[in-house]
Formats: structure tokens, C-alpha cells, sequence
């Protein structure tokens, strides 16, 4: 079988794990944004997707190992022995309804590259190690990159084993059910080089007809959380003259978070993004004037003072309001 068939054939094997009705996907046109992948970390569907990748690993004639979070390594030494690793690999784990090549590919396409050197009979000089960390999407236990987070120091394996889930069943517990706890210990001390071949998580690759694209720079993110305190009345009897509505305040923060981001990427280029996505109106009546609502503001960028400037704007808003309407405040 020949290199692109051998990788298409384990995306196409394993995009059917997971998916409700279960379904072979073996063309573009065949994907159903509807009916995607689920395998959160530790479920069954998980387990059988990390199998695969076991056994392809060792027929690649890759060794083995898990250590204590699940996270999977398979190694192939390299002929000298002091220089650094070569790492490549992704995550397994899904988001709910995610996409089939999320994590997949780049577990794969490592899997691949081992093969073809094998099958050319290429003999490395460095180490090179495939790796599959665990609940790397924060589908089933958050944060998201848990169990990246544990190999490089930021979170104690304890804390990680003891997350829990949404039915109360810790990581810890269900790694050990679908047999990846082990004991494996690795250090990243020797690793040089990591390459992670992920599909785009956006449109514009696909938009303008390219099939490869290298990440240059990783969005910072920033969460802005607002509550804007207005005065809840009967949409009725209260004239118009004498309200204090918070969500006509929401709304304006929202428009402006919205029009500023916009004009952030008209006149400098910049990668600015802002959502507002999460709103909850209080009391959230048909015939009742919002008293309160609390926002979620999410700004991202490539560059901190774009995001910093941002989020000092939307405050400036914000103040702007409280001053203007008297009894609309709003509090981050
Ligand atoms: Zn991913």
C-alpha cells in the first residue's frame, strides 16, 4: 500500500469510532457536520482508538511505553545516542460531535512518517518518539491539555488523577478501566524538536485553496467577565423614560467589543478577535425589564498589548454606560 493510502487508511479506520450512527467516512463530501466524532478521554471509544494506535505503533516496530496520565510514547532509537529527540504526535481524545482528523492526523501522519522510513530503510541518527497525550480537549475533564500539562510540570499527577467528570468518575479511575494507567516516568529533558501536524482550526486554508500552512505564532486568550446591574421593572408599567434596562447596556458593550475588533483588523492587520458568547439575563422574562446580565467577553490575538488595549476599551465602555444612564453599572 502505498504512503498516502496507509495514512488514509487508519484516518478512515478510526473516524468511524465514536460515531453515532456508526458510519465509515471514506470521502470529503460523506462528512456530516452533524454526526461527528465522540471519545472523550477515558471513554470506551477512547480506548479503542488509542488500541489502534498501540498497534500500529509496534507494527512500526516502535517500543511502547504509558506513564501514569495515559499519555502513550513510542520510540525508536536513534544510531547515536547524544543527541535529542525527535518528537511528533497529537491527542486522541474528541471533543463532543468533534472532527475525525482533530488529533487523529497528527498522531498518524508521525506514525506514517516512522513507516516510510522503515520502509527506505532510513536510519536515523536521533531518537524519534510518536506521542499521544490524554484529554488533551477538556471534553470530559477539565482543563483542556491536562495531561501535557502534567508532563511538563504545570499540574501534580495527584490533581490530574483526581478530576473528575460530568458522572462524578475520576481520571484517575477511568484511565486505569480502559487499562492506560501505567508507570511510566518521561522527562522531556532530551527532547529537541516537536512537530504536531494538526488540520486548520479555522476556514482560511480551505478558503483560499492551500493544503499546508506553519503556524507562526499561538493566540493569547483572555476572558473579561461582566456583570451589568440595571434596575428589573415590568416591561408594562414602567415608562420609558424611567428605566435602567442592563441589557440594552449588554448590548451596547457587545456591539462595541464587535465593531472595535473589526476596525483593530481593518487598520493595522492585526489577529484581533472578540466574542461575545455567553449572556445570562436575569430574571430572563418576556414582560420583565433585565436587571441583570452577566457577559463573557473572549479576546485573543497573536500580540498582548492588542488584547490588553481591547479589553481597556470595553471597560472604558462599560464605564462610559454607568456614567451616562446614572444606575447601570457594570463590575469585572
Ligand atoms: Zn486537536
Amino acid at each position: 500500500m502505498d504512503t498516502m493510502n496507509r495514512l488514509k487508511k487508519d484516518l478512515i479506520e478510526t473516524g468511524s469510532f465514536g460515531r453515532t450512527p456508526p458510519k465509515r467516512i471514506e470521502r470529503y463530501d460523506q462528512l456530516d457536520p452533524r454526526q461527528g466524532v465522540t471519545r472523550p478521554a477515558g471513554t470506551e471509544e477512547n480506548r479503542k482508538i488509542r488500541d489502534y494506535a498501540v498497534e500500529r505503533m509496534k507494527e512500526a516496530g516502535l517500543t511502547v511505553k504509558i506513564d501514569k496520565i495515559g499519555n502513550i510514547f513510542g520510540r525508536k532509537e536513534g544510531s547515536k545516542t547524544n543527541t535529542g529527540t525527535v518528537m511528533s504526535g497529537s491527542h486522541l481524545d474528541s471533543a463532543l460531535n468533534g472532527g475525525m482528523f482533530d488529533g487523529a492526523l497528527g498522531v498518524f501522519s508521525a506514525i506514517e512518517a516512522i513507516r516510510r522510513m522503515n520502509d527506505e530503510g532510513f536510519e536515523n541518527e536521533r531518537p524519534l518518539e510518536v506521542v499521544v497525550f490524554t484529554a488533551e480537549e477538556g471534553s470530559a475533564f477539565s482543563p483542556t491539555i491536562l495531561a501535557s500539562s502534567v508532563l511538563v510540570g504545570e499540574m501534580s499527577i495527584d490533581e490530574a488523577w483526581n478530576r473528575k467528570n460530568a458522572t462524578g468518575q475520576t481520571l484517575g479511575e477511568v484511565l486505569e478501566n480502559i487499562g492506560y494507567k501505567d508507570s511510566f516516568e518521561r522527562s522531556l529533558d532530551d527532547v529537541e524538536y516537536f512537530i504536531e501536524t494538526h488540520v486548520e482550526q479555522g476556514p482560511i486554508l480551505d478558503k483560499e485553496g492551500i493544503s499546508v500552512g506553519v503556524v507562526e505564532n499561538i493566540a493569547g486568550m483572555m476572558w473579561l467577565m461582566l456583570t451589568i446591574l440595571g434596575a428589573e421593572n415590568h416591561a408594562g408599567s414602567t415608562p420609558m423614560t424611567m428605566r435602567h434596562d442592563a441589557l440594552v447596556a449588554a448590548a451596547d458593550i457587545v456591539s462595541f467589543v464587535n465593531k472595535r475588533a473589526n476596525d483593530l483588523v481593518a487598520k493595522s492587520g492585526a489577529a484581533t478577535v472578540g466574542t461575545v458568547g455567553r449572556l445570562n439575563v436575569f430574571p430572563n422574562g418576556g414582560n420583565i425589564i433585565p436587571g441583570r446580565v452577566e457577559m463573557v467577553i473572549d479576546i485573543r490575538d497573536v500580540i498582548w498589548e492588542n488584547m490588553e488595549s481591547l479589553k481597556n476599551e470595553a471597560l472604558k465602555t462599560a464605564r462610559d454606560i454607568e456614567t451616562n444612564t446614572g444606575s447601570v453599572s457594570a463590575r469585572n
